[in-house]
């Protein structure tokens, strides 16, 4: 069976299983060796080489699932972002990287690349122009992030990859809010693309992993880095990820359908201001996520109306959570100024549109009715206590 030809849920349900053939079992061994032979052997497998029989294995799923040749699970999405940098980014080196990040990202960049003589520019915008314009002669990495945390911005993936690739510089994604069933990167031209797996790819919000997916040229390059770096996944939690992958497609296309209608919900509640989801026609860059995604995926921020504070709207819930991550099967809900954005002053964060009421909203699988009537709930109740 060619693999290009299977459909999603059957790569996530079989592509990179071990075949059990010593008991015949449905689903793939746990190998936990961190020991084998290295004599008569074909290769030589250590676990910080990121070669065990279930890292090799899962690599396939993730690499089928993104369209590449090759892929690496890591120990955590920032382990993926780190070694992939470090792997094409030398002292004297530059980047180009969004002005809008996931902020562990940022961090890394801001606090670390100074130590490695790695120069960066952080863009002003995400259209073209902006990345255009940041090159410098010695930029070596062009880094996106589309959608956008959080505000759902969406950056041109082909336009940006076309630029990268004009001259001769590298394009990497960071594609963990889309997942690899809402957006394939690579087809538009994109050469690296990295996940945090503990959002969609674990699903469950009990599995902290990462994920590259490549060219084997580029992944050999990581490999030779990510070697001596040291971030690979123990093979418990590698089996795990495997287990929750099965279900990815079915989660994703069931949290899409929730965030779909929740966003026109929302939109049409005469208590919510703004809604930010590339799905509404009214998003700005709706044409371009319809064109460059399968499906506009099931992260969405909305303001409520003024009067009407957000974290006391939060309490009120009783059915979504209040979390600091996202992309669980269980709907959460968090305030941005209070957390990814918190340490910057009230005047920076209106600059990059981040008010107090913003809130972003991680739809789970729940019954659309269930999620529909927690906030409807939450909103009348919060407005009581108010007057109260
Ligand atoms: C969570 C996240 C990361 C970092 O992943 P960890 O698994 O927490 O290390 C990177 N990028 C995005 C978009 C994320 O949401």
């Amino acid at each position: 069976m060619s693999k290009q030809k299977l459909g999603i849920n059957t790569i996530c349900t079989h592509v990179g299983e071990i075949k059990d053939e010593q008991f015949k079992g449905a689903v793939s061994p746990i190998y936990l060796a961190t020991s084998y032979e290295f004599d008569n052997v074909d290769v030589k497998r250590y676990p910080r080489y990121f070669n065990t029989p279930n890292q090799e294995y899962l690599a396939k799923k993730i690499a089928a699932l993104e369209h590449t040749e090759a892929a690496m699970i890591f120990g955590s999405g920032m382990a993926a972002i780190s070694h992939m940098f470090l792997a094409f980014l030398k002292q004297g080196d530059h980047i180009v990287v969004q002005n809008t990040l996931y902020g562990g990202t940022s961090n890394f960049i801001r606090e670390e690349f100074h130590k490695y003589g790695i120069e960066y520019t952080f863009t002003n915008g995400y259209n073209v122009t902006d990345f255009e314009t940041a090159i410098q002669p010695n930029t070596k990495v062009i880094h996106i992030e589309t959608p956008s945390n959080p505000l759902l911005t969406i950056t041109d993936i082909k336009a940006v990859a076309d630029l990268a690739r004009s001259k001769g510089i590298i394009s990497t994604i960071d594609n963990t809010f889309a997942s690899p069933v809402n957006q394939n990167p690579i087809d538009f031209g994109i050469d690296i693309v990295m996940h945090s797996a503990t959002k969609y790819l674990g699903g469950h919000s009990d599995i902290l992993a990462g994920a590259v997916a490549s060219s084997q040229e580029h992944m050999d390059r990581i490999w030779n880095v990510s070697k001596n770096l040291g971030g690979s996944l123990s093979d418990m939690t590698v089996w795990m990820l495997e287990r929750s992958m099965k279900t990815l497609a079915l989660r994703v296309k069931a949290q899409n359908k929730n965030a779909r209608k929740l966003a026109k919900f929302l939109d049409a509640h005469s208590e919510v201001s703004r809604v930010y989801y590339p799905g509404l026609k009214s998003h700005p860059e709706h044409k371009l996520a319809k064109a460059q995604m399968h499906d506009f995926g099931a992260m969405l921020s909305f303001e409520l109306v003024e009067g009407i504070d957000a974290m006391a709207f939060m309490k009120q819930l009783e059915l979504i959570k209040s979390s600091m991550s996202l992309a669980g099967v269980e709907s959460t809900m968090l305030l941005p100024s209070e957390t990814s954005h918190a340490l910057l002053t009230q005047e920076q964060r209106d600059a990059v549109g981040i008010s107090n009421r913003l809130i972003r909203f991680s739809v789970g699988i729940e019954n659309f009715k269930d999620l529909k009537q927690d906030i409807e709930q939450a909103i009348t109740a919060t407005k009581v206590a108010s007057l109260a």
